[in-house]
């Protein structure tokens, strides 16, 4: 029985604006602090490099626009090709949702699993809602499931 208990999000144009200016969304924090009261296990997956994620995080922690334990959040390993939810250690596919604004990362068998966000872009108005409507999505799905 799929209990989606594992929630996994992307990183540019979902959390943050990109990797260069690192821009946090509207209600971040907010939206960050719930995935982690909601899920068992929050991870990142990004196409950003491993380095590169740790900075954005601690620059993200250290403006207070992310909870603390984001520091010690896990990046999943991937081929940089597809986000397989498979790649996420100890899980079955239908234990993960992943959070990402770009489909072309997600397998065609996987679909049912992500959660589409629109993407954050240019000029990175600050009246954006995605993250809270994503949360009610979510938050509709996970009560709807025996
Ligand atoms: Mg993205």
């Amino acid at each position: 029985m799929p209990n989606e208990s594992i929630i996994a999000l992307d990183l540019e144009g979902t959390l943050i604006s990109n990797a260069v200016s690192q821009f946090a969304r509207p209600g971040l924090f907010k939206y960050l602090s719930w995935c982690k009261d909601y899920f068992e296990e929050v991870y990142i997956y990004s196409a950003v490099r491993d380095s590169k994620c740790h900075e954005i995080v601690y620059n993200l922690v250290s403006r207070n626009l992310a909870p603390k334990w984001l520091e010690d959040t896990q990046f999943i390993q991937w081929d940089r090709k597809f986000k397989d939810l498979a790649n996420i250690a100890g899980a079955t596919i239908e234990d993960c949702l992943i959070v990402d604004d770009n489909r072309d990362y997600i397998l065609d068998d996987q679909i049912h699993q992500w959660i589409k966000i629109k993407k954050w872009s240019p000029p990175y108005s600050d009246t954006d809602r995605e993250l809270e409507r994503v949360q009610e999505i979510i938050e509709a799905r996970l009560a709807h499931t025996p």
